[in-house]
């Protein structure tokens, strides 16, 4: 009995959760590094897999995994809604007792959930991986990241520890408060951090990409930097009530100084220059605040108009 005990799988279910993403010359890498972690692990599991609108053959390679083994599901969207809208699906479609999204790269290497489930185990709501190294990543793109993140934690309430990223494992309780934010600006690393719980951080080795190149290319990368920003804080909405009234106050002095001189000395028909710099300083910052006003303005109808997050054209072993 007390060997039947011992052998017989934990019961608790593990969902895996992978964003996919033209990913075809990674798949089987990352099939292979996860049947080494599950062929380590104890619990049931669920793999699933969200093809973010792969323009390659990923969608077919998922289709033959799912097929030899129920247990890998597929969740298919009918085109790219970006990394931060698959997560959300992926946390959505899972039914596990303990959730982990990965990604699909192998950058995330699976043994880490081991230690992860170890410590859910002792009682954390949620474990998160800390990056030990960046040494993949290009020198500018680090360096923009970490100022990236000194500005969000300025800002955010909430900080997002800046090592820390998607790799994670979240207790049920975690997902469920995850999927009651109905926003469509997903920024998931504030998102993990808001909901709150009780964490804790474990360090891993951060790997090259298995196969293929990087999704997130500079531009693509700024505009989530905007998101999140933006998703998470008013600041650079609120910071012009005291810039703008600081710049006014000066403003009122120059006036005074330009009545009191013209009063003495007369009007001389000089001071261009001056003329020139004030219409060039008050003319960029008015600019500027606007095309603030815009960033935020834009999402708010991207809100309002309430459109789904994403489409889902196929699942394959989920029953809905
Ligand atoms: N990804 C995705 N949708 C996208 C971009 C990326 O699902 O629009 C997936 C991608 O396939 C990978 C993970 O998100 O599994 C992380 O992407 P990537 O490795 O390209 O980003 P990086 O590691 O360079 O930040
Ligand atoms: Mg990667």
């Amino acid at each position: 009995m007390r060997e039947f005990e011992e052998n017989m799988e934990k019961r608790e279910l593990i969902s895996i959760i992978a964003p996919i993403y033209n990913e075809e010359a990674a798949i089987d890498i990352f099939f292979a590094e996860m049947r080494k972690f599950l062929a380590t692990c104890s619990y049931r599991y669920e793999i699933i897999c969200v093809n973010d609108g792969s323009s390659d053959n990923t969608l077919n390679i998922l289709k033959k995994y799912a097929t030899e083994d129920k247990r890998i599901k597929v969740v298919s969207f009918s085109r790219n809604f970006g990394k931060e809208r698959a997560l959300y699906a992926g946390l959505k479609y899972s039914s596990g007792d303990a959730v982990i999204p990965i990604d699909a790269d192998l950058q995330h290497p699976p043994i880490v959930i081991n230690a992860f489930l170890n410590k859910w185990e002792e009682g954390y709501d949620i474990v998160y991986g800390v990056r030990k190294n960046r040494e993949n990543e290009g020198r500018l793109r680090r360096f923009l990241s970490k100022k990236f993140y000194e500005l969000y934690n300025l800002i955010a309430e909430q900080k997002a520890p800046y090592n820390a990223g998607d790799f994670r494992l979240m207790d049920r309780k975690v997902v469920d408060a995850i999927l009651k934010i109905q926003e469509k600006q997903l920024f998931m690393k504030g998102i993990f951090n808001w909901v709150g719980y009780k964490a804790y951080s474990i360090e891993y080795a951060c790997a090259a990409r298995a196969a293929g190149i990087s999704k997130f290319n500079f531009w693509k990368l700024w505009n989530f930097a905007l998101d999140g920003i933006t998703a998470t804080s008013t600041f650079p909405l609120r910071i012009w009530t005291y810039l703008g009234g600081g710049i006014a106050l000066i403003s009122f002095f120059i006036a005074l100084f330009f009545l009191i001189k013209t009063l003495i000395w007369g009007d001389t028909v000089q001071g261009f220059p001056t003329l020139v710099i004030l219409i060039l300083f008050f003319g960029g910052i008015q600019l500027l605040v606007l095309g603030i006003f815009g960033e935020y303005i834009g999402r708010i109808m991207i809100e309002v108009k309430n459109r789904p997050l994403y489409i889902v054209d196929e699942v394959i072993n989920i029953s809905e």
